[in-house]
C-alpha cells in the first residue's frame, strides 16, 4: 500500500464530487476529494434553478435541505413571459415536494461538501489543484494525482485505486486521459451572462417565482429567479454571435440588454446588483468518453450542455448516483472495471439523452430560429401561443422540468397540434367571455 492511499480520488468538490463522495462514504469507501477553490465560493459559471427530482436524490444521501437552501424560498411556480401573455408552470408533486429553489451555489456547494466530509472514510482538501495524473509503469493505468497546495505553494503526490474527474466542464483529468467527445454539437453556440441583484420587484402575485422571459425579436432568453437571502438571478442567454460585448464593456452590455426587456426594466427600477456580472462564452454541449483504464469522468466532465432548461445539476447528481452504484458493485468484485464503465456509460446516456435533444432543438427553435425556416417567426409564435394555453401542455412542462416524463417521447407533432388546437379554444372562448 502507498503512502495517502484511498480507495477513490475525486477531483473536484462542488456539486458531483461531493455527492458522489458521500455516496461512496455511505458504502464504507475510503475517499479523498480534491477541490481548487475555497467553499463557499460563488460558481464561476452557473445559474442556481433546482427542481424536487433533484433534492430527491439529495435525500438518499440525507444532505439536509435546511442547509443548502438556507433563507431561500420555495418556488412553487414558473412562469413563461413573451411579452403578450404569461403561461403558468405549477411545479407539479415530486416524493413530497411540489417546488424547487434558485439556490445560492455558493452556499449550495459548501453544504453539501460539509455533508460529504462528515461520514467517517471521507476527507478533503481545499485549495488544492491537481495538475498531472500519475500513471503505473506497468501500463495499468492511472494510479493517483498529483499538485499543489495553493496556499502553501507545496506540490503532494495522492494515491487512489481509481481516479474520478468531477472537475466540471474543463476537466483536467479529461485533458490529461484524452477522453474521447462524442455527440458534440458546435453548430447553435450561446452565451450566458449572469447576476444577483437585491430590491427586484416581486412578480405581480408577491409569491417567489421563476419567470422565463422571451424578447419580442425572438433574440434572448431570460431567467429571472428570487433567490436566497432576498436576492433574484438574473439571467440573460442568446446567439453567440449577438451576446458578444466588447472587451471591457461586459457589465454595460449586460444592463443595456435585461433593460431591453420591458417587464425587467420595470422590475429593477428600484434594484441594485449585489454580485459582478458573471458569464461564459460559447457554451459546450457534448459527451465525453466515461473512462478507462484507472479512471472515470461524471458530472458536467462527462456530459456538459446548454443552460437554458436548468437541468445541468439534476443530471450532474443523477450520473453521480449511478457511479456510485457500479464503483461500488466494482468494489465488491461484482464487476469488472470494464463492465462497470459501460453499465454507468448506457445508464446516464440513457437517461440524459432525450433531455439533450430537447434542449438543442430548443436553442435552435428559439435563439436561432432555424427549426421551420420557412414557416414566417410570427406564425411560429402565434402557434406556440395556443400550445402554451393548453392546460396539458402546461401539466407536461411541469412534469418534463421535474424529469418525470421524456420530452422526446411527449412532445411529439400530433400531441403539440392538438395541444396548439385546445389552446386556441381556450383563447377563442376567452376572448366570447362577457
Ligand atoms: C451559465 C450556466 C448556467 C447554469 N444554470 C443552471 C441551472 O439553473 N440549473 C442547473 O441545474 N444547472 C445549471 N447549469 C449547469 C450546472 O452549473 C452544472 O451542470 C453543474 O455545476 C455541474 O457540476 P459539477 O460538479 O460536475 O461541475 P462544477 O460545478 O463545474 O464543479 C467542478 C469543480 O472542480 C474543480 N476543479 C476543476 N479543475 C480542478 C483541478 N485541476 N483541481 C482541483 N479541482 C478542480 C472546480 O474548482 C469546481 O469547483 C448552468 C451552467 C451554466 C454554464
Amino acid at each position: 500500500m502507498q503512502p495517502n492511499e484511498y480507495d477513490i480520488i475525486i477531483v473536484g468538490g462542488r456539486v458531483t464530487g461531493a455527492v458522489l463522495a458521500a455516496y461512496l462514504g455511505q458504502n464504507g469507501m475510503k475517499v479523498l476529494l480534491l477541490e481548487k477553490d475555497a467553499l463557499p465560493s460563488p460558481h464561476p459559471f452557473s445559474c442556481p434553478m433546482i427542481q424536487a427530482a433533484t433534492m430527491a436524490m439529495l435525500d438518499e444521501i440525507g444532505a439536509p435541505e435546511s442547509e443548502y437552501a438556507r433563507h431561500t424560498p420555495p418556488i412553487h411556480k414558473m412562469i413563461i413571459d413573451d411579452e403578450r401573455m404569461e403561461i403558468p408552470i405549477e411545479l407539479p408533486y415530486h416524493k413530497g415536494r411540489n417546488y424547487g429553489y434558485a439556490i445560492d451555489r455558493a452556499r449550495f456547494d459548501k453544504a453539501l461538501w460539509d455533508h460529504a466530509l462528515r461520514l467517517e472514510t471521507v476527507s478533503g482538501i481545499q485549495r488544492f489543484k491537481v495538475n498531472h495524473l500519475l500513471w503505473d509503469e506497468q501500463g495499468e493505468g492511472v494510479i493517483g494525482v498529483t499538485g499543489t497546495h495553493l496556499d502553501r505553494g507545496e506540490t503532494a503526490r495522492y494515491y487512489g485505486k481509481r481516479v474520478v474527474g468531477a472537475d466540471g466542464r474543463f476537466s483536467i483529468v479529461a485533458r490529461k486521459t484524452s477522453a474521447k467527445t462524442y455527440d458534440e454539437r458546435p453548430n447553435y453556440p450561446t452565451t450566458v451572462y449572469y447576476s444577483y441583484w437585491e430590491g427586484v420587484a416581486r412578480h405581480a402575485q408577491g409569491e417567489a417565482t421563476s419567470i422565463a422571459y422571451t424578447s419580442a425579436s425572438g433574440e434572448f432568453a431570460y431567467l429571472v429567479m428570487d433567490s436566497a437571502d432576498n436576492t433574484t438571478a438574473i439571467v440573460v442567454e442568446g446567439r453567440s454571435d449577438i451576446v458578444a460585448p466588447s472587451a471591457g464593456m461586459v457589465d454595460e452590455f449586460y444592463n443595456d440588454i435585461i433593460t431591453l426587456h420591458p417587464a425587467i426594466k420595470q422590475r429593477v427600477r428600484n434594484a441594485r446588483r449585489v454580485q459582478p456580472v458573471q458569464g461564459i462564452k460559447r457554451i459546450g454541449n457534448l459527451y465525453r468518453q466515461a473512462g478507462g483504464k484507472g479512471w472515470v469522468l461524471v458530472g458536467d466532465a462527462y456530459h456538459q450542455k446548454d443552460p437554458i432548461d436548468g437541468q445541468g445539476i439534476y443530471d450532474a447528481v443523477y450520473s453521480a448516483k449511478m457511479l456510485a452504484q457500479g464503483l461500488c458493485q466494482w468494489y465488491h468484485h461484482q464487476l469488472d472495471w470494464d463492465e462497470m464503465l459501460h453499465q454507468y456509460d448506457e445508464q446516464v446516456r440513457a437517461h440524459t439523452y432525450p433531455q439533450y435533444e430537447a434542449t438543442l432543438q430548443r436553442i435552435q427553435g428559439t435563439l436561432y430560429g432555424t427549426l421551420n425556416p420557412a414557416l414566417p417567426k410570427s406564425l411560429l409564435r402565434g402557434t406556440f401561443r395556443w400550445i402554451a394555453k393548453d392546460r396539458v401542455y402546461q401539466e407536461i412542462t411541469g412534469q418534463i422540468l421535474n424529469r418525470q416524463t421524456d420530452p422526446q417521447a411527449t412532445l411529439k407533432p400530433s400531441f403539440l397540434m392538438m395541444a396548439a388546437l385546445r389552446g386556441s379554444l381556450r383563447e377563442l372562448s376567452e376572448r366570447l367571455e362577457p
